[in-house]
Formats: structure tokens, C-alpha cells, sequence
């Protein structure tokens, strides 16, 4: 047997360590922001007719241009867009390769603001990109002025801004959006993983696009549409941009199959997305809940939650796993990020917490002792 490090692996990717958030079956799965609502039963049906005719012709290639799909894709986000301003790939993560691919690449480098999506340093790395973490307020909040900052002293050729951001799940105003677009000559990628969480008259970065040739706005049907089994995420922004794609993606990445999957989710977009309201109302529950018992919450425009003034987060961790339920630790000290569930998991990791805080005693007290008399 032979292990990593006695392979002639490229220098760079010796003692990395893979995308791990543990992959655990237990009743209630709160830690990687899925949407926790299965797909609609009608939904499933239509899907797996599609399905069934894509196999019927699975002897031949797929639509290496994915044209129909695009053009839903841009029917769904509207703006204006056409087909030839949209590109997929498998997750939002591969957008996001594919981009690091065409964009960055050694000598290069990505800038993002930390703490913020774990997967951008990895893909870079994987890429042979240089990653520069910025950093962000306190309170996790990015301003234009650090973040312009930031860009003008890295110089990056891509910088990545995660809005809302994972794992903290603050929003990014638009005017930063324009400040890091105006102060950089790189590709600016705006990851809207969830869009479809933003509160009511919150704008997305798409609105931006319009004369922006190097801005990117990510997307992907892994989060409000209840789809992250199927892998499909895309992008919009400037055709030129799909066309450097088309440098560096794998012929026909887009299976038969996961092309007719997402066709037909998108032509049921409705009912895909009528539970985000609801993911919302259980995100707002858990935010007031976890205030109520005395942690630290922070501002959220997605289906999770970041919470502090917690004193033993491995401990609250593993308590919870006791009782069947998982979230995730973030490796912020003193934080915890929960995902918004079903009204009925949501009551029991609430419930859940609450116990834990009769067992050890309130977050507040816990976190700043008592003044010495
Ligand atoms: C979940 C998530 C993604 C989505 O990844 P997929 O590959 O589309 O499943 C992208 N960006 C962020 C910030 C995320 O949290």
C-alpha cells in the first residue's frame, strides 16, 4: 500500500486536504444548506418521463451545446437574458473550475474575502491559481472600501464575491459589486448560490450586467430548487465569457440525463420553488429562536444560519449528532452554521438547542464570566 505522499503529485497539491463537510445519514440533516423538501411528486413524474426518452437515446452524445437548456435557464432568470449569455456545468462548482481554468492558472491569482465558500481555495488550488484571502469586518460585513482595497493591492484576475456569503450568509450591497468591478481589470464572479433566499427587495447582481463584459453571476439548482443530487449550476454574463468556457470544458460535460433532468424542473420552476418561502419562515424561526436563547446571530439572506458566543462547538455538535441531528462546524471559532429544515426539523433542532442550554447553561453567561467581586 502506498499513500498520497509517496506519489510524484504536483508540489502544490502535497498536503492538501480534500472538501470534507462529512456525508452522515442521520433523521435530521441541517449541514450542507440542501433544501431539505423533496421534489414535488408531479414534478418527479414529468422528470422521470424526460428521463425516460434521454435514455432511449443515450447511445449517442448529448447536445454539447446544451441549447434548450439554455434558453430556460435564461427564460428563468429573465433580465433580458438570451441563450447566449447562459452557460451550465455540473454545480456551480465546476462553474466556478471552469472559470479558475480559463481565467486564472499558474502565475495567476483569485482574491476572495475569508471567511467565505471553503471550495475557492480548493479550486483554485486544483487549478494551480494563486488564492488571496481578503478579510471582512467584525461582523462579517464587506464595505467597498476594504474590499476595493483588497483589489487594488492584489491586482487579482478573478475575484470571487459570495453573495450572500456561505457560511456567514451576510448580503453584499450591489454598490460593492460595482466597486470591485470598476477598481479591477479581472473577472468579477458574484456567487448567487442563493438567490432565490434573498429578502423582498434585495437585487441581484444580475441587474449589473449590462455593459459589464467581465462581470459573472453564478447560479445553481442545487439550493432552492431542491436539486443538488442532479448537479446543475450555470452562469450569466457576457457571451464572450461562455466562449472562453468553451476553451476548457470537457466535450458533452453536460450528460443526456442531467439535461433532461433540469429541463424538466426548470418547466415546473413554480412548484420547484414554492417551498422557499416557507425555507425562509423556518431560517427566521431559527434565527429569533437561537437569539432567544442568548447566541450571537448573525444577518442572513440565505437558508442557513451562522450563530456565535458559543463556547464549545464541538461539544453542541456532538450533542446534537446524539440526538440525530447534524450541523456544521466552520472552523469560526465560537460559531456554528445550521440549514434552514422543514418546520418539523427546525422544531427539533430549536428544541434540541434548547436543551442543551438547560444542560450547560445560557451562551451569554457562558461566554463572558461573571465580573470578579
Ligand atoms: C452550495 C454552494 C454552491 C453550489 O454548489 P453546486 O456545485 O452548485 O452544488 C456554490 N457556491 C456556494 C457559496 C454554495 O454555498
Amino acid at each position: 500500500m502506498t499513500s498520497l505522499s509517496d506519489l510524484p503529485i504536483r508540489d502544490d497539491l502535497r498536503g492538501r486536504e480534500p472538501y470534507g463537510a462529512p456525508q452522515l445519514h442521520v433523521r435530521v440533516e441541517l449541514n450542507v444548506n440542501e433544501n431539505t423538501h423533496p421534489v414535488p411528486d408531479a414534478v418527479q413524474a414529468d422528470i422521470m418521463s424526460r428521463l425516460q426518452s434521454a435514455v432511449s437515446g443515450v447511445n449517442r452524445y448529448p447536445d454539447r451545446e446544451f441549447t434548450e437548456l439554455r434558453d430556460a435557464l435564461a427564460g428563468y432568470l429573465g433580465h433580458g437574458l438570451t441563450r447566449d449569455n447562459i452557460w451550465a456545468a455540473n454545480g456551480s462548482n465546476e462553474i466556478l473550475q471552469q472559470l479558475m481554468q480559463a481565467f486564472g492558472g499558474f502565475g495567476r491569482t483569485a482574491l476572495g474575502f475569508a471567511p467565505t465558500y471553503s471550495m475557492y481555495p480548493l479550486l483554485a488550488a486544483g487549478t494551480g491559481t494563486g488564492w488571496v484571502a481578503g478579510d471582512r469586518d467584525d461582523d462579517f460585513e464587506l464595505t467597498s472600501e476594504r474590499a476595493v482595497d483588497w483589489v487594488r493591492r492584489v491586482r487579482p484576475d478573478l475575484v470571487l464575491l459570495c453573495s450572500p456569503n456561505n457560511p456567514t450568509g451576510t448580503p453584499l450591497d450591489l454598490e460593492v459589486i460595482e466597486a470591485v468591478y470598476d477598481a479591477s481589470d479581472g473577472i468579477v464572479v458574484v456567487d448567487e448560490a442563493y438567490a432565490e433566499f434573498f429578502p423582498e427587495g434585495e437585487s441581484s447582481a444580475l441587474t449589473l450586467l449590462p455593459g459589464r463584459e467581465r462581470l459573472v453571476v453564478s447560479r445553481t439548482m442545487s439550493k432552492a430548487f431542491a436539486f443538488a443530487g442532479v448537479r446543475l449550476g450555470y452562469l450569466a454574463a457576457d457571451p464572450a465569457i461562455a466562449d472562453a468556457l468553451r476553451l476548457v470544458r470537457l466535450p458533452y460535460h453536460l450528460s443526456a440525463l442531467t439535461q433532461a433532468a433540469a429541463l424538466g424542473a426548470l418547466a415546473h420552476a413554480d412548484e420547484m420553488l414554492a417551498m422557499v418561502e416557507d425555507i425562509k419562515r423556518q431560517r427566521d424561526r431559527i434565527a429569533t429562536g437561537l437569539a432567544e436563547l442568548g447566541f450571537l446571530v448573525h444577518r442572513t439572506s440565505s437558508n442557513f444560519v451562522l450563530f456565535g458566543e458559543v463556547e464549545n462547538p464541538r461539544g453542541v455538535f456532538e450533542e446534537l449528532l446524539a440526538e440525530g441531528i447534524i450541523i456544521r462546524e466552520m472552523g469560526i471559532p465560537n460559531h456554528l452554521r445550521v440549514s434552514a429544515g422543514t418546520e418539523a426539523e427546525t422544531t427539533e433542532f430549536l428544541d434540541a438547542m434548547a436543551r442543551y442550554i438547560e444542560r450547560h447553561g445560557s451562551p451569554k453567561r457562558a461566554a463572558s464570566p461573571s465580573p470578579v467581586g
